[in-house]
């Protein structure tokens, strides 16, 4: 595409490196350029409006205009804009908010650490894991399972836990120390005829068998996202979480639940957590927990683990680890004011209300001849596109058919995102209204037929 010197999209490609995209489609592609939201909408610079159906990253819960959260921000850049919580410093905004997290979390937590990103949290929980073990004297306890398909973020380590090629190949990772067992995506990896529960208990029985090949006295932590996301929204079948939880417990292996996505009722209670039964050890958190209006996340982790690393950090002479935005005053007024505003609008109640009509249409879709499978839970769901419906025969890659159905979506208004060669990922902003969720899925609808 030729665009015109000293336009905004000629001024992207020449100046911009774009974060997951392919850099060479973008230099004839270019950018869609969003300049302004409002509610669940958003505009780009010619003037169309989109219905976000993304909430842009999986984060933008509250949309794109809620007037409490900038005066949050504006009130608290009035007072005091900056300030860390190094070498025994605090302010108030991180202690209000560390309250309000513990007494909403799914578990018994002791402390919250915070972080920028849900990365920067998922490689501060392999810092833990290491820090710990060597608190309590099992340095050779410090394997970390991620699973194939999960998604923990960019960061070095954090990359590593990840279990999708494109966040390793070309960058040398994993690190060592990272194992990946079996994605959970019944549709695409039962056996014929094996029911939800069977194969809950086969990947169990896989995750056991792995623990024991490398030793039992070397793993140490077992990372997983309640619904994976960026690998395609994946939800776990029948049984799943009961049954891993019993093999982490046998084996003293901690759950790491990654509630980055799942976090403030995505998938229609509080946590991902309490939906699938999960009962974690640590957990990370961001994107809803500040409606993505300013960077922030955080880790929560149990007394035990709390206890000793406060005691090695007596013993080596501070916990070194911190980041120098940790528990920014301002990101932390608007987290805190973004969940305040959860209860005070009973956000709960409205994506529990909503959430059925959500999944009805979704699940209807599963009719269209493209569709080898519609799946989601609560406000979050996908559709995979088949190439052979009977055989559940994939796209290829190159094919680029869940990206085309996705540039159709946009042309009818509606912003979706494609993961991988077939998966077309759906994620609202939370307030939205019912009347919206249908929006989307007839602009999904006559994508899906487009593409056909
Ligand atoms: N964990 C999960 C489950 C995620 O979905 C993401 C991002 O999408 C991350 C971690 C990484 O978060 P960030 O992009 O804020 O570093």
């Amino acid at each position: 595409m030729n665009y015109a010197p000293n336009s905004a999209a000629a001024r992207d490609i020449a100046n911009v490196l774009h974060p997951y995209t392919n850099l060479r489609k973008h230099e004839e592609k270019g950018p869609l350029i969003i300049t302004k939201g409002q509610g669940v909408h958003v505009w780009d610079d010619q003037g169309n409006r989109y219905i976000e159906g993304m909430a842009g990253l999986w984060c933008a819960s509250l949309g794109w205009n809620e007037e409490e959260l900038i005066e949050a921000a504006v009130k608290q850049m009035r007072e005091l804009p900056y300030y860390h919580g190094f070498t025994h410093k605090s302010s108030m905004p991180s202690i209000d908010l560390a309250e309000k997290l513990k007494s909403i979390a799914p578990a018994d937590f002791s402390k919250v650490f915070f972080v920028n990103s849900g990365s920067e949290a998922n490689d501060t929980q392999v810092k833990l894991v290491r820090y710990y073990n060597n608190a309590v004297g099992r340095p050779e306890k410090k394997k970390i399972i991620g699973r194939i398909k999960g998604y923990h973020g960019v960061t070095v380590a954090a990359a590593s836990l990840t279990g999708i090629p494109l966040n390793h190949k070309s960058f040398d990772l994993p690190i060592e120390g990272v194992r990946h067992t079996d994605c959970p995506h019944h549709y695409r990896y039962a056996e014929p005829g094996e029911s939800e529960e069977e194969f809950s208990t086969r990947l169990a029985k896989n995750l056991e068998e792995l623990i024991i090949k490398e030793g039992p006295e070397t793993v140490a932590a077992f990372i997983a996202e309640p619904v994976m996301g960026a690998g395609g929204v994946i939800v776990p079948p029948e049984g799943y979480f009961e049954k891993i939880q019993a093999v982490l417990t046998k084996y003293d292996v901690w759950m790491i639940a990654d509630e980055v996505i799942t976090g403030f009722m995505r998938t229609g209670n509080m946590w991902g957590s309490q939906t699938f039964g999960i009962r974690p050890n640590t957990l990370s958190c961001a994107k809803q927990l500040s409606s993505a209006y300013l960077p922030i996340a955080a880790v929560m982790v149990d007394d035990p683990i709390y206890q000793a690393i406060a005691d090695e950090s007596k013993s080596i002479g501070a916990f070194g680890h911190g980041y120098t935005y940790s528990g920014h005053p301002v990101s932390a007024a608007v987290a805190l004011r973004t969940l305040q505003l959860y209860e005070e609008r009973n956000t709960l109640a409205h994506v529990q209300a909503i959430y059925p009509a959500f999944q009805k249409r979704l699940k209807a879709l599963a009719d269209h001849p493209l569709v080898g499978e519609a799946r989601g839970v609560g406000l979050v769901g996908a559709v995979e596109l088949v190439a052979d419906k009977p055989s559940k025969r994939e796209f290829a890659a190159t094919d680029g058919v869940a990206a085309q159905c996705v540039e159709f979506a946009q042309a009818h208004g509606v912003i979706l995102r494609a993961i991988g060669a077939g998966a077309v990922t759906i994620c609202p902003p939370l307030m939205i209204e019912e009347g919206q969720i249908h929006e989307i899925f007839d602009a999904l609808e006559k994508a899906l037929d487009d593409t056909d």
